[in-house]
Order: C-alpha cells, then sequence, then structure tokens
C-alpha cells in the first residue's frame, strides 16, 4: 500500500533562497541587505534586554509594536498585522486571503516565493507576463480572479508602479484581495498604507529587512482595514500564538524611533544605485530603471551566467536566475560605495 507522505519532499517545489555564505572576504550583493546596519538605537534596546524580559513570554499582540508601526503609517493599531518577516506575513495571506476558486494573479516575473505558497496552499494562480520594458500594467490585470498580488517596487526588477495604478487596481477589483508587496518601498516609491482608508480589499506588506537594515531579525508587517487584518490574526491563531520575540519587538520598536537613520541610509543607498548604474551602462549593460536597493542588467554580448561564475571566482556574489526571459539578467544588490567599486573593479577584468 502507499503511504499517502511518500512523495511529498518530491511533489512539492521549494523556494530556494539566495546562497548565504559566511566568509568576510566576499563581497555579497545577491540577496539584496543593506549595508549600513541597523540604528544605533536598535543595538543599544538589545543590550539592554533584561533577563525578566526573557524570563517571560512576549506580547502575543506585540501591540506596543503594532501601534507604533501603524502610527508611522498614519494607521491605527487594530490595521496592522506582525509576523517574523514579511515571508512569514505572505505565508499567511496565502494559507486565507488569497485562496479562491478563481485564479490569483501576479506578474510572470515576480518574488519567485508566490508561486511556491500557491502550490502548498492549493491556490489556483495565473502569471501576468510583464510588458517589453518590463513595467508592471493595471490594464494587464482585467480579468476575473480571486486575488492580485503585486510587489512594487517588483522582485527582481526593480520597477516601480505609481500609486495612482494601485488605486485605479484596487477599484476595479473591489470584491478580491488586492495585496502589495513593499519590501522595497522605502528605496525609491510612497507607500500604498496611504490608500488603506479608502480600499478595504488592500492588503499592504513591509519588512524591516531591506531599508532597516534587520534581516537577521525577522520582523515583517500587514497594513489593511481591521476586517482582512482580523483574518489574518485568526490564521496566525490557528499556528502560533506568539508572532514577534520579546528581542524583535524592542529592535523594532527601537528602529522606528529612529527615522532619520533610515532615511539617511536609503538616500546613501539611493545614490551609490545611481552611480553604479551609470558606470554598468557605460560598460555595455542595459540597467533597468530601478527603485529599489538592487539593478536588475544584462549586459549586450555577455552572457548572465558567465559573467555571474567570473564574478563569483573574483569574490564578488551576485544573483542569477537561470528562467525564461530573465536569464540574459544579473540582479545586483547595492553595497557600499566600497562594495561597488570592487564590483566594477571585477567586471572590468572580465569584459
Ligand atoms: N517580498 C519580496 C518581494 C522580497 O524580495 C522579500 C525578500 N526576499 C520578501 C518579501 C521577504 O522578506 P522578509 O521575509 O525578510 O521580510
Amino acid at each position: 500500500m502507499s503511504r499517502f507522505w511518500s512523495d511529498l519532499a518530491t511533489r512539492l517545489t521549494p523556494y530556494v533562497p539566495g546562497e548565504q555564505p559566511r566568509g568576510t572576504r566576499l563581497i555579497k550583493l545577491n540577496t539584496n541587505e543593506n549595508p549600513y546596519g541597523p540604528a544605533p538605537g536598535v543595538l543599544a534596546a538589545l543590550a539592554n534586554i533584561s533577563a525578566d524580559q526573557l524570563r517571560r513570554y512576549p506580547d502575543p499582540e506585540s501591540s506596543e509594536l503594532g501601534a507604533a508601526w501603524a502610527a508611522r503609517e498614519g494607521l491605527q493599531a487594530d490595521q496592522v498585522f506582525l509576523g517574523n518577516g514579511s515571508d512569514e506575513v505572505l505565508a499567511h495571506a496565502f494559507a486565507a486571503l488569497l485562496k479562491h476558486e478563481q485564479p490569483l494573479l501576479f506578474p510572470d516575473i515576480s518574488y519567485s516565493f508566490y508561486p511556491v505558497w500557491c502550490e502548498l496552499y492549493q491556490v489556483p494562480f495565473q502569471a501576468v507576463p510583464l510588458r517589453d520594458d518590463f513595467s508592471v500594467q493595471v490594464d494587464d490585470y482585467n480579468t476575473p480572479c480571486g486575488g492580485i498580488i503585486i510587489p512594487n517596487p517588483n522582485a527582481p526588477t526593480g520597477r516601480i508602479m505609481p500609486l495612482d495604478d494601485v488605486s485605479r487596481l484596487l477599484t476595479a477589483h473591489r470584491d478580491c484581495v488586492v495585496v502589495i508587496d513593499e519590501a522595497y518601498i522605502d528605496f525609491g516609491g510612497h507607500s500604498a498604507t496611504a490608500l488603506v482608508a479608502d480600499h478595504n480589499n488592500l492588503l499592504v506588506i513591509q519588512t524591516a529587512s531591506k531599508s532597516r537594515s534587520m534581516a537577521g531579525m525577522r520582523v515583517g508587517a500587514a497594513f489593511g482595514q481591521r476586517e482582512l487584518i482580523q483574518g489574518l490574526v485568526r490564521v496566525k491563531d490557528s499556528f502560533n500564538s506568539y508572532p514577534l520575540d520579546v528581542v524583535a519587538q524592542q529592535a523594532m520598536l527601537a528602529s522606528l524611533a529612529d527615522e532619520e537613520w533610515i532615511d539617511s541610509c536609503c538616500k546613501r543607498v539611493v545614490a551609490t544605485r545611481e552611480r553604479t548604474a551609470s558606470a554598468l551602462q557605460q560598460m555595455g549593460f542595459d540597467v533597468l530603471p530601478s527603485a529599489a536597493n538592487f539593478l536588475f542588467a544584462r549586459h549586450k554580448n555577455q552572457h548572465a551566467a558567465d559573467l555571474f561564475a567570473a564574478l563569483r571566482e573574483r569574490g564578488v556574489i551576485v544573483r542569477y536566475f537561470n528562467k525564461p526571459r530573465i536569464e540574459q539578467f544579473l540582479r545586483i544588490s547595492i553595497g557600499t560605495d566600497e562594495d561597488m567599486d570592487a564590483l566594477l573593479a571585477a567586471l572590468q577584468d572580465i569584459l
């Protein structure tokens, strides 16, 4: 008799994260980490965690943090949902809010975790092709659907959809949930949290991993009207009732208390991004306009797989996706100016 679990390991297609080699001599530009580190107050808050705080279970609602993060977005405490990284928040959304008989729509080139969750939670989906210029156009999302999820800026392209278009999308699909995944919003966009008050079908996802430089600590959030947030709370309570540990709650509160640090780090990343984009263009790359902390670029006559391997030999790790339509591209995270100089020098050497 066959066992129902015997093919589980082969049946599910897993998400393949970017490699995380541990070595200080490598220049790591492959997983969109922020080179500047969290606000100094975050480290101070971590040093001040008391034995008593660790001894006790954390606040299961993370109420203080929820209220502070919601306030930063101009929202109320009952319009936010917290999770261990935005991946966990997204997984909860796929488990319940996005499950429907009609297909979930998302761009055919977007965060590669989406089809993995669709498979896991048995959510039917349809990938909507990007335009020739790799942009996401609202008019391409006119088909009947059970929900829509769009990273904005998109990953791995870096292209951003204007807020007016997000608004049009929400109005055109009043009966289904529209998720805007804003992992990279602080590097050049305006958050759709400004639209939450007017749209009960909107869920905006954010993370502390990128602009706040805290990827090593899992902190993410969803913002939306109360009904959607309550839906996520119900799913969470069915898994694990402690969304964030006490350490992550204190660290994130400290990060929210120093927005100046975040702004100045994001500005540095953006300046370095633009300088790197021009240098790459001069070396024969087509570079997509980016509103994120990475660039998506293809060389006019060198194959991306070869460039990826040659860079790795020189100690620089970028991301290469062996997928149709983007197999000619490299995704390059923005590091410090020195990191990018090392990347450019390695490329000079190769080309
Ligand atoms: N959404 C997008 C578009 C991403 O690129 C990432 C990072 N890989 C995430 C969500 C998840 O980020 P985290 O779990 O670190 O919050």
